[in-house]
């Protein structure tokens, strides 16, 4: 086992990390921006180095940076967490190079699954069912694209093969805005993904958002560790997570499971990732995958009863998978919001000094947030503070836990969005469960319009 790991993230993840360490008694140390300095998670590590000013490019970006604080303080592996450098190929490439362990899957399979159109076709070779469309790029000929938008049928939607967070897609429903879109779509691609390739596929009316959270260890074992459901998303974000997923047709559920497992033994996958897919009609539509944990990794550890970072640590040193498929038991339900610094109606940030602080507890509530009484929500980042965590034997009693959590909540000093999760907690449809990606959206337009 590693003696020491480098945190190559920030906030609640640097915690969550820093915290999963400790437990296996492995040393710390935390690289951070001139922002950051205050965090607790700071203190709290064993070592600390200030890798560059505030902006994420001079600092959770800068990949020498990170490299030398991990040279000078001796560390062996590297933990990315999610976003900034995670999903980088070449960053994991400099960090083996280096002499360092990544703890994710190797930089070829990061490259593979970063380009989503060759994702796409690797996926479909493997036996997963994907989004109907075009499995290539798209040519920069207008006549040609016209003709493969044609052959899918509209709407379709136009995407950034290296996207991600959600950006760099335009939904196209008519033949007349369709040039004009995949313009737009390559300019914003080039501008934002240093990659202008697009592709095109089917845009799917009313899916769900499902993923499959899979892990897999360098001996070619691997297992995948339910579903979860993400579909409240505004803006392609998700904002409330569970698991299991509710309503799913069972034999559609096993079956992409095991094809997801199977995929990452085939290409030697290797830690824990991701398969997301569009359900719709029964039916799972691979999307793409993320070589990464994600943020809302604990529902599945609270269903799983498992610790994925540190199953992600252990794989990364070489254990082999503890357990098989058959003893993943999953029990009970479990749902997450994210909580973020801003308006819970208008969305603007709201980063500042939090001037009060509790936060709840009780039976089946996990609290995963880096904030304290005092501490200043810089506004160069991502606007996610924190995340509850509820757990419950039934559904039901997960969303009643969540809703006594939320309203025990108090952060004063900036604005939160817990408004916003109190009212969908109650809201029907989602009691109901299996609501799809676009219920949020159309549920605060209703809003607005009836202002
Ligand atoms: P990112 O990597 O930016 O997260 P994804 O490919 O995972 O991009 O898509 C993010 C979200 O965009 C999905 O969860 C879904 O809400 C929406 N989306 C993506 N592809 C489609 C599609 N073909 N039809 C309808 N919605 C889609």
């Amino acid at each position: 086992m590693f003696g020491k790991i480098l945190i190559a993230n920030r906030g609640e993840i640097a915690l969550r990390i820093l915290r999963a360490c400790r437990e296996m008694g492995i040393k710390t140390v935390v690289v951070h921006s001139e922002a950051d300095a205050e965090a607790q998670y700071v203190r709290l590590a064993d070592e600390s180095v200030c890798i560059g000013p505030a902006a994420s490019s001079a600092s959770y970006l800068n990949i020498p940076a990170i490299i030398s604080a991990a040279e000078v303080t001796d560390a062996e592996a590297i933990h990315p967490g999610y976003g900034f450098l995670s999903e980088n190929a070449d960053f994991a490439e400099r960090v083996e190079q280096s002499g360092f362990n990544f703890i994710g899957p190797r930089a070829e399979t990061i490259r593979l699954m970063g380009d989503k159109v060759s994702a796409k076709i690797a996926m479909k070779k493997a036996g997963l069912p994907v989004v109907p469309g075009i499995d290539s790029a798209l040519p920069a000929d207008a006549k040609e694209i016209t003709r493969m938008a044609r052959e899918i049928g509209y709407p379709i939607i136009i995407k950034a093969a290296g996207g991600g967070g959600g950006r760099g897609m335009r939904v196209v429903h008519t033949e007349a805005a369709l040039i004009n879109a995949a313009n737009t779509t390559r300019a914003e691609a080039k501008a934002a993904f240093n990659n202008p390739m697009i592709y095109m596929e089917k845009y799917l009316e009313r899916p769900r958002h499902i993923e499959i959270q899979v892990l897999a260890d360098k001996h070619k074992n691997a297992v995948y560790l339910g579903d979860r459901d993400c579909s409240m998303q505004r803006r392609h974000q998700k904002i409330i997570e569970e698991a299991p997923a509710p309503l799913l047709n069972p034999r559609a559920r096993i079956k992409s499971g095991e094809r997801c497992a199977e995929a990452c033994r085939k290409m030697g996958y290797v830690g824990a990732g991701t398969f997301e897919f569009l359900y719709e009609g029964g039916e799972f539509y691979f999307i793409e995958m993320n070589t990464r944990l994600q943020v809302e990794h604990p529902v599945t550890e609270m269903i799983t009863g498992l610790d994925l970072v540190q199953l992600q640590i252990r794989v990364a040193a070489g254990e082999k998978l503890s357990f098989r498929q058959k003893d993943v038991v999953l029990k009970g339900h479990s749902i997450e919001c994210r909580i973020n610094a801003e308006d819970a109606y208008k969305f603007t940030p709201s980063p500042g000094r939090i001037t009060s602080l509790h936060m709840p507890g009780g039976p089946g509530i996990r609290v995963d947030s880096h904030l304290y009484h005092g501490y200043t929500v810089p506004p160069h980042y991502d606007s996610l503070i924190g995340k509850i965590i509820s757990y419950g034997a039934t559904r039901d009693q997960a969303i009643k836990r969540l809703s006594i959590a939320l309203s025990e909540v108090a952060i004063e000093g900036i604005n939160t969005n817990i408004a916003l999760h109190q009212d969908l907690l109650r809201d029907a449809a989602f009691l109901r469960g299996g609501t799809s990606i676009h219920y949020l959206e159309e549920k605060l337009a209703k809003q607005v319009n009836a202002e």
